[in-house]
Protein backbone atom coordinates (compact mmCIF):
# COMPACT_ATOMS: atom_id res chain seq x y z
CA UNK A 1 0.00 0.00 0.00
CA UNK A 2 0.98 4.14 -0.48
CA UNK A 3 2.30 4.67 2.93
CA UNK A 4 -0.09 7.66 4.16
CA UNK A 5 2.68 8.62 6.57
CA UNK A 6 5.93 8.27 4.62
CA UNK A 7 8.71 8.66 7.18
CA UNK A 8 6.39 8.49 10.31
CA UNK A 9 7.57 5.57 12.51
CA UNK A 10 6.26 4.21 15.75
CA UNK A 11 6.07 7.19 18.62
CA UNK A 12 9.13 8.39 20.78
CA UNK A 13 7.10 7.88 23.70
CA UNK A 14 6.66 4.02 22.85
CA UNK A 15 10.27 3.23 21.68
CA UNK A 16 11.47 4.69 24.94
CA UNK A 17 9.24 2.75 27.01
CA UNK A 18 9.66 -0.44 25.25
CA UNK A 19 13.61 -0.12 25.59
CA UNK A 20 13.26 1.34 29.19
CA UNK A 21 11.75 -2.07 29.90
CA UNK A 22 13.57 -4.39 27.68
CA UNK A 23 17.06 -2.51 29.59
CA UNK A 24 15.24 -3.04 33.12
CA UNK A 25 15.76 1.27 33.07
CA UNK A 26 14.48 3.52 35.54
CA UNK A 27 11.75 5.36 32.83
CA UNK A 28 11.71 9.36 33.08
CA UNK A 29 10.89 8.89 29.53
CA UNK A 30 7.60 8.95 28.27
CA UNK A 31 5.38 11.16 30.54
CA UNK A 32 2.99 9.09 33.07
CA UNK A 33 2.70 8.75 36.77
CA UNK A 34 4.61 6.01 38.82
CA UNK A 35 2.17 6.21 41.58
CA UNK A 36 -1.48 5.12 41.70
CA UNK A 37 -4.28 7.61 41.22
CA UNK A 38 -6.70 8.24 44.32
CA UNK A 39 -8.16 4.99 45.65
CA UNK A 40 -11.50 6.67 46.03
CA UNK A 41 -11.69 7.53 42.11
CA UNK A 42 -11.44 3.90 41.23
CA UNK A 43 -14.11 3.23 44.11
CA UNK A 44 -15.79 5.52 42.34
CA UNK A 45 -15.83 4.38 38.92
CA UNK A 46 -16.59 0.68 40.62
CA UNK A 47 -19.89 2.39 41.82
CA UNK A 48 -20.57 3.72 38.39
CA UNK A 49 -20.41 0.59 37.09
CA UNK A 50 -22.63 -0.85 39.52
CA UNK A 51 -24.87 2.03 39.05
CA UNK A 52 -25.52 0.59 35.43
CA UNK A 53 -22.71 3.24 33.44
CA UNK A 54 -22.08 0.49 31.01
CA UNK A 55 -23.80 1.49 27.78
CA UNK A 56 -23.07 4.17 25.69
CA UNK A 57 -23.02 7.77 27.34
CA UNK A 58 -24.69 10.41 25.31
CA UNK A 59 -22.47 11.45 21.83
CA UNK A 60 -20.97 14.68 23.33
CA UNK A 61 -20.56 13.62 26.81
CA UNK A 62 -22.01 12.69 30.18
CA UNK A 63 -23.95 15.83 31.40
CA UNK A 64 -23.09 15.93 34.58
CA UNK A 65 -19.67 16.13 33.63
CA UNK A 66 -19.95 18.27 31.32
CA UNK A 67 -21.33 20.36 33.75
CA UNK A 68 -18.49 19.72 36.44
CA UNK A 69 -16.33 20.79 33.78
CA UNK A 70 -18.68 24.25 33.56
CA UNK A 71 -18.04 24.92 37.05
CA UNK A 72 -14.88 24.00 37.42
CA UNK A 73 -13.70 25.89 34.41
CA UNK A 74 -16.14 28.82 36.15
CA UNK A 75 -13.91 28.87 39.44
CA UNK A 76 -10.91 28.54 38.09
CA UNK A 77 -10.92 31.47 35.27
CA UNK A 78 -14.46 33.51 35.83
CA UNK A 79 -15.27 31.98 32.00
CA UNK A 80 -18.83 30.42 31.41
CA UNK A 81 -18.90 27.52 29.00
CA UNK A 82 -22.05 26.10 28.13
CA UNK A 83 -22.11 22.27 28.79
CA UNK A 84 -24.79 21.60 26.41
CA UNK A 85 -23.17 23.38 23.66
CA UNK A 86 -19.68 24.08 23.58
CA UNK A 87 -18.07 21.49 25.82
CA UNK A 88 -17.45 17.97 24.57
CA UNK A 89 -15.73 14.76 25.94
CA UNK A 90 -13.30 13.38 24.18
CA UNK A 91 -11.02 9.87 24.38
CA UNK A 92 -8.23 12.23 25.97
CA UNK A 93 -6.52 15.08 25.08
CA UNK A 94 -4.89 13.42 21.75
CA UNK A 95 -8.17 12.79 20.39
CA UNK A 96 -9.53 16.30 20.76
CA UNK A 97 -6.16 17.27 18.74
CA UNK A 98 -7.22 15.40 16.03
CA UNK A 99 -10.89 15.82 16.41
CA UNK A 100 -10.62 19.45 15.90
CA UNK A 101 -7.97 19.30 13.49
CA UNK A 102 -9.93 16.65 11.00
CA UNK A 103 -12.93 19.20 11.98
CA UNK A 104 -11.43 22.13 10.25
CA UNK A 105 -8.43 21.23 7.80
CA UNK A 106 -8.80 20.78 4.24
CA UNK A 107 -6.45 20.02 1.81
CA UNK A 108 -3.54 22.53 1.00
CA UNK A 109 -4.72 24.18 4.50
CA UNK A 110 -1.31 25.42 6.85
CA UNK A 111 -1.69 25.11 10.40
CA UNK A 112 1.08 27.01 11.79
CA UNK A 113 3.05 25.06 14.87
CA UNK A 114 6.05 25.41 17.43
CA UNK A 115 8.54 23.30 17.49
CA UNK A 116 9.62 21.51 19.75
CA UNK A 117 6.38 20.15 19.59
CA UNK A 118 4.17 17.43 20.93
CA UNK A 119 4.90 14.39 18.41
CA UNK A 120 0.95 14.35 17.32
CA UNK A 121 0.35 17.58 15.96
CA UNK A 122 2.57 17.15 12.48
CA UNK A 123 1.73 13.70 11.10
CA UNK A 124 -2.28 14.65 12.09
CA UNK A 125 -2.03 18.00 10.36
CA UNK A 126 -0.62 15.79 6.89
CA UNK A 127 -2.95 13.37 7.48
CA UNK A 128 -5.76 15.53 6.81
CA UNK A 129 -3.47 17.23 3.58
CA UNK A 130 -2.87 19.96 5.62
CA UNK A 131 0.54 21.60 5.01
CA UNK A 132 2.66 22.33 8.65
CA UNK A 133 4.39 25.45 9.09
CA UNK A 134 7.23 25.60 11.61
CA UNK A 135 8.34 28.03 13.93
CA UNK A 136 11.76 26.66 15.46
CA UNK A 137 11.88 27.83 19.26
CA UNK A 138 15.60 27.83 20.44
CA UNK A 139 16.75 26.51 23.88
CA UNK A 140 17.21 28.02 27.05
CA UNK A 141 14.10 30.07 26.68
CA UNK A 142 12.00 28.54 23.77
CA UNK A 143 10.73 32.16 23.41
CA UNK A 144 8.38 33.43 20.66
CA UNK A 145 9.36 36.68 18.13
CA UNK A 146 5.64 36.98 17.60
CA UNK A 147 6.91 39.64 14.08
CA UNK A 148 8.52 36.20 13.49
CA UNK A 149 5.26 34.46 13.43
CA UNK A 150 3.42 36.87 11.11
CA UNK A 151 6.29 36.26 8.54
CA UNK A 152 4.79 32.83 8.47
CA UNK A 153 1.08 33.59 7.18
CA UNK A 154 -0.12 33.31 4.09
CA UNK A 155 -3.67 33.22 2.60
CA UNK A 156 -3.84 29.82 3.57
CA UNK A 157 -3.18 30.34 7.02
CA UNK A 158 -6.03 28.36 8.93
CA UNK A 159 -5.07 27.52 12.38
CA UNK A 160 -1.90 27.99 14.84
CA UNK A 161 -1.43 25.29 17.36
CA UNK A 162 -0.45 26.83 21.06
CA UNK A 163 0.78 24.18 23.46
CA UNK A 164 1.27 26.21 27.00
CA UNK A 165 2.62 24.98 29.35
CA UNK A 166 4.65 23.47 26.46
CA UNK A 167 5.30 19.49 26.42
CA UNK A 168 8.85 19.08 25.99
CA UNK A 169 10.01 22.65 27.25
CA UNK A 170 8.43 23.47 30.05
CA UNK A 171 7.98 26.80 28.70
CA UNK A 172 4.55 29.08 29.49
CA UNK A 173 3.29 31.82 27.34
CA UNK A 174 2.67 34.89 28.97
CA UNK A 175 0.32 37.60 28.79
CA UNK A 176 2.43 39.52 26.56
CA UNK A 177 2.57 36.78 24.23
CA UNK A 178 -1.06 36.53 24.18
CA UNK A 179 -1.55 39.95 23.38
CA UNK A 180 1.00 39.87 20.68
CA UNK A 181 -0.97 36.87 19.29
CA UNK A 182 -3.95 39.31 19.72
CA UNK A 183 -2.79 41.73 17.37
CA UNK A 184 -1.44 39.54 15.13
CA UNK A 185 -4.24 37.48 14.22
CA UNK A 186 -7.10 40.53 14.25
CA UNK A 187 -8.55 40.73 11.08
CA UNK A 188 -7.64 37.88 9.75
CA UNK A 189 -9.99 33.94 10.09
CA UNK A 190 -7.57 32.03 11.43
CA UNK A 191 -8.37 29.80 14.44
CA UNK A 192 -6.92 28.41 17.55
CA UNK A 193 -6.03 25.26 18.92
CA UNK A 194 -4.80 25.45 22.26
CA UNK A 195 -3.29 22.49 23.76
CA UNK A 196 -3.56 23.11 27.63
CA UNK A 197 -3.11 19.57 29.19
CA UNK A 198 -0.49 20.70 31.56
CA UNK A 199 -2.89 23.95 32.43
CA UNK A 200 -2.51 23.21 36.65
CA UNK A 201 1.13 22.70 36.32
CA UNK A 202 1.94 26.48 36.57
CA UNK A 203 4.93 27.22 38.77
CA UNK A 204 5.83 29.77 41.14
CA UNK A 205 2.95 31.71 41.75
CA UNK A 206 2.43 32.45 37.92
CA UNK A 207 -0.97 32.29 36.10
CA UNK A 208 -2.06 29.97 33.32
CA UNK A 209 -2.42 32.10 30.53
CA UNK A 210 -5.65 30.11 29.40
CA UNK A 211 -6.93 31.41 25.92
CA UNK A 212 -10.12 32.19 27.27
CA UNK A 213 -9.00 34.25 29.43
CA UNK A 214 -8.90 36.86 26.25
CA UNK A 215 -12.40 37.18 24.75
CA UNK A 216 -10.20 38.17 21.19
CA UNK A 217 -9.18 34.20 21.38
CA UNK A 218 -12.10 32.00 23.06
CA UNK A 219 -14.05 32.92 20.29
CA UNK A 220 -12.16 31.38 18.05
CA UNK A 221 -10.43 28.87 19.94
CA UNK A 222 -10.42 25.07 20.50
CA UNK A 223 -9.21 24.13 23.72
CA UNK A 224 -8.01 20.95 24.75
CA UNK A 225 -7.54 19.70 28.20
CA UNK A 226 -7.00 15.77 29.54
CA UNK A 227 -8.07 14.31 33.27
CA UNK A 228 -4.96 11.87 32.61
CA UNK A 229 -2.85 14.64 33.84
CA UNK A 230 -5.41 16.41 36.09
CA UNK A 231 -5.93 12.63 38.09
CA UNK A 232 -2.55 10.89 37.44
CA UNK A 233 -4.96 8.32 35.30
CA UNK A 234 -3.36 8.90 31.61
CA UNK A 235 -4.28 4.85 30.62
CA UNK A 236 -7.87 6.33 30.95
CA UNK A 237 -7.48 8.37 27.68
CA UNK A 238 -10.59 10.83 28.78
CA UNK A 239 -10.44 14.68 27.99
CA UNK A 240 -12.03 17.51 26.84
CA UNK A 241 -12.75 20.09 24.02
CA UNK A 242 -13.98 23.41 24.64
CA UNK A 243 -15.24 25.39 21.76
CA UNK A 244 -17.82 28.48 21.02
CA UNK A 245 -20.86 26.98 19.40
CA UNK A 246 -20.22 26.98 15.99
CA UNK A 247 -17.58 25.49 16.37
CA UNK A 248 -18.53 22.52 18.66
CA UNK A 249 -21.65 22.23 16.13
CA UNK A 250 -18.83 21.35 13.31
CA UNK A 251 -16.50 19.21 16.11
CA UNK A 252 -19.41 17.28 17.39
CA UNK A 253 -20.15 16.18 13.43
CA UNK A 254 -17.04 14.83 13.31
CA UNK A 255 -16.68 13.20 16.89
CA UNK A 256 -19.51 11.16 16.48
CA UNK A 257 -18.01 9.29 13.54
CA UNK A 258 -15.08 9.32 15.34
CA UNK A 259 -15.42 7.62 18.24
CA UNK A 260 -19.04 8.13 18.96
CA UNK A 261 -19.21 8.50 22.52
CA UNK A 262 -16.13 7.67 25.10
CA UNK A 263 -16.20 5.32 29.03
CA UNK A 264 -18.89 5.78 30.57
CA UNK A 265 -18.66 4.77 33.80
CA UNK A 266 -15.29 7.01 34.03
CA UNK A 267 -17.00 9.81 32.88
CA UNK A 268 -19.92 9.74 35.60
CA UNK A 269 -16.92 8.82 38.39
CA UNK A 270 -14.81 11.85 37.13
CA UNK A 271 -18.05 14.26 37.35
CA UNK A 272 -17.86 12.67 41.21
CA UNK A 273 -14.83 13.36 41.97
CA UNK A 274 -14.00 16.72 40.17
CA UNK A 275 -17.20 17.83 41.85
CA UNK A 276 -15.26 18.26 44.72
CA UNK A 277 -12.63 20.77 44.04
CA UNK A 278 -10.21 19.89 46.72
CA UNK A 279 -9.89 16.41 44.89
CA UNK A 280 -7.57 18.33 42.31
CA UNK A 281 -6.76 22.04 43.95
CA UNK A 282 -3.29 20.44 44.97
CA UNK A 283 -2.14 19.72 41.83
CA UNK A 284 0.15 22.41 41.61
CA UNK A 285 1.76 22.61 44.74
CA UNK A 286 2.28 19.04 44.00
CA UNK A 287 4.11 18.97 40.97
CA UNK A 288 6.19 22.07 42.02
CA UNK A 289 7.56 19.95 44.90
CA UNK A 290 8.58 16.99 42.69
CA UNK A 291 10.20 19.85 39.95
CA UNK A 292 12.23 21.51 43.03
CA UNK A 293 13.03 17.89 44.49
CA UNK A 294 14.31 16.53 41.04
CA UNK A 295 16.77 20.05 40.13
CA UNK A 296 17.96 19.87 43.56
CA UNK A 297 18.76 16.06 43.09
CA UNK A 298 20.82 16.94 39.53
CA UNK A 299 22.26 20.23 40.99
CA UNK A 300 25.41 17.80 41.83
CA UNK A 301 25.36 16.50 38.13
CA UNK A 302 27.31 17.45 35.41
CA UNK A 303 23.66 17.99 33.45
CA UNK A 304 22.56 21.74 32.91
CA UNK A 305 19.13 22.11 33.68
CA UNK A 306 16.90 24.29 31.71
CA UNK A 307 14.00 26.46 33.23
CA UNK A 308 11.04 24.66 34.17
CA UNK A 309 8.00 26.70 34.52
CA UNK A 310 5.42 24.40 33.91
CA UNK A 311 4.36 20.72 32.65
CA UNK A 312 5.84 17.68 34.50
CA UNK A 313 9.34 17.82 32.28
CA UNK A 314 12.45 19.09 32.73
CA UNK A 315 15.23 19.47 29.87
CA UNK A 316 18.37 19.33 30.20
CA UNK A 317 21.63 20.13 27.89
CA UNK A 318 24.05 17.13 28.23
CA UNK A 319 26.91 19.17 26.21
CA UNK A 320 29.55 19.44 28.49
CA UNK A 321 29.10 15.57 29.02
CA UNK A 322 28.95 14.48 25.70
CA UNK A 323 29.20 15.64 21.67
CA UNK A 324 26.76 12.40 20.73
CA UNK A 325 23.64 13.50 19.14
CA UNK A 326 20.48 13.22 21.80
CA UNK A 327 19.21 10.18 19.99
CA UNK A 328 22.83 7.85 21.02
CA UNK A 329 23.40 9.72 24.33
CA UNK A 330 19.75 8.64 25.59
CA UNK A 331 20.52 5.09 24.10
CA UNK A 332 23.65 5.03 26.20
CA UNK A 333 22.03 6.26 29.27
CA UNK A 334 19.56 3.23 28.59
CA UNK A 335 22.54 0.88 28.12
CA UNK A 336 25.17 2.05 30.51
CA UNK A 337 23.47 4.45 32.95
CA UNK A 338 19.92 2.53 33.62
CA UNK A 339 17.86 5.57 32.87
CA UNK A 340 15.29 6.49 29.72
CA UNK A 341 14.60 9.66 28.65
CA UNK A 342 13.73 11.87 25.81
CA UNK A 343 15.43 13.06 23.12
CA UNK A 344 13.91 16.49 22.37
CA UNK A 345 14.98 16.35 18.61
CA UNK A 346 12.16 13.56 18.66
CA UNK A 347 9.80 17.17 19.25
CA UNK A 348 11.27 18.87 15.74
CA UNK A 349 10.67 17.15 12.22
CA UNK A 350 13.98 18.73 10.71
CA UNK A 351 17.01 17.07 11.97
CA UNK A 352 18.27 19.60 15.33
CA UNK A 353 21.71 19.02 17.45
CA UNK A 354 20.73 21.34 20.26
CA UNK A 355 22.34 18.08 22.77
CA UNK A 356 18.94 18.37 25.06
CA UNK A 357 17.10 15.02 26.77
CA UNK A 358 13.90 15.73 28.27
CA UNK A 359 12.85 13.94 32.04
CA UNK A 360 10.06 13.33 33.22
CA UNK A 361 9.54 14.16 37.32
CA UNK A 362 5.55 12.31 37.72
CA UNK A 363 6.98 9.86 38.90
CA UNK A 364 7.73 8.49 42.82
CA UNK A 365 10.38 10.56 44.74
CA UNK A 366 12.20 7.49 45.67
CA UNK A 367 12.07 6.93 41.71
CA UNK A 368 13.56 10.85 41.20
CA UNK A 369 16.27 9.58 43.37
CA UNK A 370 17.09 6.35 42.50
CA UNK A 371 17.06 8.10 38.49
CA UNK A 372 19.69 10.72 39.98
CA UNK A 373 21.71 8.38 41.79
CA UNK A 374 22.75 6.90 38.28
CA UNK A 375 22.69 10.25 36.88
CA UNK A 376 25.12 12.04 38.76
CA UNK A 377 27.63 9.33 37.71
CA UNK A 378 26.95 10.66 34.19
N1 LIG B 1 -0.93 17.25 24.44
C1 LIG B 1 0.23 17.22 25.08
C2 LIG B 1 1.11 18.41 25.05
C3 LIG B 1 0.61 16.07 25.77
O1 LIG B 1 1.78 16.02 26.39
C4 LIG B 1 -0.26 14.97 25.77
C5 LIG B 1 0.11 13.67 26.40
N2 LIG B 1 0.54 13.42 27.31
C6 LIG B 1 -1.48 15.06 25.11
C7 LIG B 1 -1.77 16.22 24.44
C8 LIG B 1 -2.43 13.94 25.05
O2 LIG B 1 -3.18 13.77 26.18
P1 LIG B 1 -3.98 12.41 26.42
O3 LIG B 1 -3.06 11.47 27.07
O4 LIG B 1 -5.11 12.86 27.30
O5 LIG B 1 -4.45 11.95 25.10
N1 LIG C 1 2.42 13.09 26.51
C1 LIG C 1 3.24 12.05 27.01
C2 LIG C 1 4.68 12.45 26.86
O1 LIG C 1 4.98 13.46 26.30
C3 LIG C 1 3.04 10.73 26.35
C4 LIG C 1 1.92 10.61 25.41
C5 LIG C 1 2.00 9.33 24.63
O2 LIG C 1 2.62 8.39 25.04
N2 LIG C 1 1.40 9.35 23.52
O3 LIG C 1 5.53 11.74 27.31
Amino acid sequence: IISKLPGVGTTVFSVMSKLAADHNAINLSQGFPDYPCDPHLVELVNKAMKDGFNQYAPMPGNPFLKETIARKIENLYQVKYNPNTEITVTAGGTQAIFTALATIINPGDEVIIFEPAYDSYAPTIKLLGGLVKTYELAPPTYAIDWDMVKKLFTANTRMIILNSPQNPTGSILSEDDMRSLIKLIKGTDILILSDEVYEHLVYDGQKHMSVMLFPELRERSFIVASFGKLLHVTGWKLGYCLAPEQLTTEFRKVHQFNVFSVNSAMQQAIAEYINNSENYTGLTRFFEQKRDYFRHLLSQSRFELLPCNGSYFQCASYSKISKEKDTDFSMRLIKEFGVATIPVSAFYQKATDYKIIRFCFAKENSTLQMAAEKLINV
